[in-house]
C-alpha cells in the first residue's frame, strides 16, 4: 500500500491486469506482432510504467501520437521499437532519428524533413508511410500515394531512410458491420500493392486498433495496434464488456470523503443549487472535481460507490469537489469511496461514467489529470 492512498484521491493502476490484457489481446491475433499504444500518458494510466509493463507482457512495439511522447519514453530509458505519428513541420525529426524512433510520414513535406534529419544525424531514418484509407484525418490521400511511395523508395535507395512500415487507421471499426470497414480494408490493400510495385518491402503492415484486434481478424496483417482494450476497456461496449473479451480494467479511481454532515430538507447543494435535499439527510463531500478530470457533465448523473451503495453526484461537479446525498446512511470523513474500477467490489466502471456523461470510456480515463497521483500495484 502506498501513502498516497491516505490522500484526497488517487488512481490505482493494476499493472498485472495490463499484462494480462496484453496476453489476452495477443491471443486474439496470434500471427501478428503487437504494438502497445501508450499515447496521452497511456490513456491517463501513466506512460512509462505502462510501457514497461506492456513490454514485459509481450508487446513488441510501443506506439505514441507525438514525437515528444516518443522522446519521453527514451529519456526514461525505455528501449525497443517506438513509432510516433503526429507531426508538424519543424518537429524534432533529428532527435527522433538519433533516438532510434520510427517516424510516420503522410505527406511530401514530412518525407523531406525525415530525409533532412537523416542527413543531419548521419544515419538512416526509419520511416513508416501512412495512407488515409477513409478516416479523413491524417494520412496520404490515395491519389498521392504512388508519388509518395516512389519518393520514399528513391530516398531508401540513397540509404537516407528505411521504410519499416505501411499503415492506416479505421474510421468506424467500433461499429461491427459498418460498410466503411470493408471499403477501408480495400483501400489499404491497394495501397500495399502499390507500395510493393514501387519496390518497398517493409517489416510491418498494420491497420487494426482495439476493435479491429478484437472483432476483425482480416484486419490483423503483420501487427495489431490496440490502445483502449489494453487498459481493460471494451472498445465495442454494445457487443460486450471487458470480461467478454478476457480483459480487466486497469484503473480504479478512489477518493476519501472530506466531509460528512447532516443538513435539513430544502438545502441547496453546490453551485447553482441544481440539487435541493428532499428532506433531512446526510451529505458527503468527495474531494475530486473537474480540475482532476471528473467531467462537469457528470453533474447530477455520475455514479459513486459510497458506504456500500451506488449514489449519484448531487448537483454540479465543481473544480475540486462534488457532493453525494447519502439519504441518511452513515459515513465518516476519511471513508474510502470508489468512482470507478473493474466492478468487483460493486463499484461503477469507466463505462458507467461514460454513459452517465454522454461520452466514451476512453475519455473518462484519459482525462484524469496530473493532480491525481497514480498508485501502481501488481494486482488490485
Ligand atoms: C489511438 C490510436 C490507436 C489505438 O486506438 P484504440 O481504439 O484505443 O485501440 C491506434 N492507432 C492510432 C493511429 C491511434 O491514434
Amino acid at each position: 500500500m502506498n501513502d498516497m492512498t491516505s490522500g484526497r484521491g488517487w488512481a490505482q493502476i493494476d499493472l498485472g491486469a495490463l499484462r494480462g490484457n496484453v496476453a489476452a489481446l495477443r491471443a486474439k491475433a496470434p500471427g501478428a506482432a503487437f504494438m502497445a499504444v501508450v499515447k496521452a500518458d497511456a490513456y491517463g494510466h501513466g506512460m512509462v510504467p505502462c510501457a514497461r509493463a506492456a513490454l514485459e507482457g509481450g508487446a513488441d512495439w510501443l506506439g505514441v501520437a507525438t514525437p515528444e511522447e516518443a522522446l519521453a519514453l527514451r529519456a526514461a530509458g525505455v528501449g525497443g521499437r517506438v513509432l510516433c505519428w503526429l507531426w508538424t513541420p519543424g518537429g524534432p525529426w533529428r532527435e527522433c532519428v538519433e533516438a532510434d524512433v520510427d517516424v510516420t510520414v503522410s505527406a511530401p513535406w514530412a518525407l523531406e524533413e525525415a530525409v533532412a534529419a537523416a542527413r543531419a544525424a548521419g544515419r538512416t531514418a526509419r520511416v513508416q508511410l501512412k495512407v488515409d484509407a477513409g478516416l479523413g484525418r491524417n494520412g496520404c490521400q490515395p491519389d498521392q500515394w504512388p508519388a509518395l511511395t516512389a519518393a520514399a523508395r528513391a530516398a531508401e535507395k540513397a540509404d537516407l531512410i528505411k521504410v519499416t512500415g505501411l499503415w492506416a487507421h479505421f474510421s468506424c471499426a467500433d461499429e461491427p458491420g459498418h460498410p466503411s470497414i470493408a471499403r477501408e480494408l480495400g483501400v489499404f490493400r491497394t495501397a500495399l500493392d502499390q507500395a510493393a510495385a514501387a519496390g518497398l518491402d517493409p517489416e510491418v503492415r498494420h491497420i487494426a486498433n482495439s476493435p479491429g484486434t478484437l472483432t476483425l481478424p482480416e484486419s490483423h496483417f503483420d501487427m495489431v495496434r490496440p490502445g483502449v482494450a489494453m487498459y481493460g476497456i471494451s472498445p465495442v461496449p454494445q457487443v460486450g464488456g471487458p470480461a467478454d473479451f478476457g480483459l480487466r480494467p486497469v484503473m480504479t479511481l478512489a477518493a476519501r470523503l472530506a466531509s460528512v454532515k447532516q443538513v435539513p430538507g430544502g438545502h441547496g447543494v453546490s453551485y447553482g443549487h441544481r440539487y435541493v435535499t428532499p428532506g433531512p439527510t446526510t451529505l458527503a463531500l468527495v474531494p475530486l472535481g473537474y480540475g482532476d478530470g471528473v467531467p462537469r457533465h457528470a453533474s447530477g448523473a455520475g455514479p459513486v460507490l459510497v458506504a456500500g451503495k451506488w449514489r449519484t453526484v448531487a448537483g454540479r461537479v465543481a473544480m475540486d469537489q462534488f457532493v453525494v446525498d447519502l439519504g441518511g446512511d452513515a459515513a465518516a470523513a476519511g471513508d474510502e469511496v470508489l468512482l470507478f474500477g473493474p466492478g468487483d467490489r460493486g463499484e461503477p466502471t469507466a463505462e458507467d461514467w461514460a454513459r452517465a456523461c454522454g461520452t466514451i470510456a476512453y475519455e473518462i480515463v484519459t482525462r484524469i489529470g496530473g493532480r491525481v497521483p497514480r498508485v501502481y500495484r501488481e494486482r488490485g
